[in-house]
């Protein structure tokens, strides 16, 4: 150990990035998490007695950070996931497993026009992956970056291709995210996905063996005195003095925390959006779907957006997810699971024609008020406006899904570079 105290609020993917990256490097972390358990947007809920995700779930092979982490863990036993998805707007077929398909699929499924728009955007992340993620030179520095998917691509392509990829990520309709962001979305085609075998609680457990994780301890604000940040006040009033703090939440959290001591960086962060999202598990007695059609995306007057198997080989579990504008109310009013079922399987069996099994063996779900970041109206210059605040303030650090993306692999990233920038400057 090198003596440098780190303390790193929230143990979502982020901040567990910063904190294992940073405990490699020699530094002393402490998470701490307000829940009962670690994880974050990636945590677990039982299914009778199965671990299921109620967020996020699918590994890209080209989550090389997320990766090498589970790597140096063992902890990298992952199965194809090969999500199948249909549209009933278009024959798009979204063949995770089969980036190359996918993108065949989509390029068929588009008017010329958009075609010669998309494909100069894939091939700038093909050549450089560096533009899945916000911080990526290609999408932040087009002339056009400002410019709403919904006022630049044609109906079709929204409807077929670009709200069920927005909707998915960000919670968002195309005519509330701008084309700078598009990147993260885009590269979400270009990859093939895998989940793991036994979900992702195993590589918890090995970075509590490893890490200092405070759960059940929520930091209510940040200790600051003569403008350094010199620690955390947690919520029963206790005070702990710390070298750097990380905070590592949605950018919601992130602005409450921060608006009594840096109210200028706070008031950045409130541009921030989030939309809600929620997802229910349930299984069935019969497979509900089949080895080719493994997933349903759904229409924009729906409360879902889509319905997919579990996994590979359980077809009989149903994962079905509640975003974009038309759910916002509906999971406004905190709807119970009995509520969610109900509606969820209303209109999977309206929009699919397909009759579930009975009864149902078993069910689990949630909804997340700040589920998905829909970043902010010009994002890049809200990100520079962040950068140029903590500037100004030393020792305090910021990791999470507004930095470089939603993905897993761009919030890895983001608690990744805190923790170099903390090496360079404690070397
Ligand atoms: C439904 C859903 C499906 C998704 N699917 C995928 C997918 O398949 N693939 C993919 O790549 N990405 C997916 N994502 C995106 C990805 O999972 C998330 O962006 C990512 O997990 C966010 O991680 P995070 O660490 O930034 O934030 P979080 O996971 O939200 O972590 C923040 C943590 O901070 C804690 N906290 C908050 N306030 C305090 C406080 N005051 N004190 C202490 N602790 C605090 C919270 O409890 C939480 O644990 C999905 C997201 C959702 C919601």
């Amino acid at each position: 150990m090198n003596g440098y105290n780190i303390a790193v609020i929230g143990s979502g993917i982020s901040g567990l990035a910063t904190a294992y990256e940073l405990h490699s490097r020699g530094y002393n972390v402490t998470v701490f998490e307000k829940d009962l358990s670690i994880g974050g947007r990636l945590g677990t809920q039982k299914l009778r007695e199965k671990d299921v995700s109620l967020g996020g779930k699918n590994i890209g092979k080209k989550y090389v950070e997320f990766r090498r982490m589970c790597r140096e863990l063992h902890e990298d036993n992952f199965e194809k996931f090969g999500l199948n998805s249909t549209s009933s707007n278009t024959s798009l077929r979204i063949d995770k497993d089969r980036p190359f398909k996918s993108l065949l699929s989509i390029l068929s499924n588009i008017p010329f026009s958009d075609i010669l728009k998309m494909l100069p955007m894939i091939q700038a992340i093909k050549q450089n992956r560096e533009n899945a993620y916000l911080s990526g030179p290609y999408f932040k520095t087009l002339k056009n970056k400002d410019t709403l998917l919904s006022d630049l691509f044609s109906e079709k392509s929204i409807l077929g291709i670009i709200r069920p990829l927005v909707v998915r990520n960000n919670g968002a309709e195309a005519n509330e995210l701008s084309l700078e962001t598009f990147g993260t979305n885009l590269a979400m085609v270009l990859d093939s996905y895998e989940q793991f075998t036994d979900g992702p609680q195993h590589l918890f457990e090995k970075l509590s063996d490893i890490i200092t994780m405070r759960v059940n301890t929520q930091v209510s604000s940040l200790y600051v005195k003569d403008g350094v940040s010199e620690g955390v006040i947690l919520q029963d009033g206790s005070k702990e003095l710390f070298d750097s703090i990380v905070i590592a939440t949605t950018a919601d959290i992130a602005s409450q925390l921060l608006k009594p001591v840096y109210s200028k960086l706070s008031k950045v962060l409130e541009k921030i959006r989030y939309n809600p999202v929620g997802i229910l598990v349930a299984e069935y007695p019969a497979d509900v779907f089949t080895t080719e059609q493994r997933a349903f995306i759904f229409p924009p007057d729906h409360h879902l957006s889509n319905a997919g198997a579990y996994g590979m080989n359980e077809l009989n579990i149903v994962r079905y997810t509640f975003s974009g504008k038309t759910s916002h109310d509906f999971l406004a009013s905190e709807p119970s699971s009995e509520e969610l079922l109900r509606i969820a399987q209303q209109e999977f069996t309206e929009h699919t024609g397909i009759t579930l099994p009975k009864p149902l063996k078993a069910k689990t779900g949630t909804v997340l008020s700040s589920g998905l970041s829909a970043y902010s109206k010009n994002h890049t210059h809200t990100l520079s406006e962040i950068r140029e605040n903590l500037s100004e303030i030393s020792d305090l650090y910021l990791a999470g899904d507004y930095i470089e993306g939603v993905s897993i692999e761009a919030c890895y990233r983001s608690g990744l570079n805190v923790a170099k920038e903390i090496q360079i400057k404690k070397s």
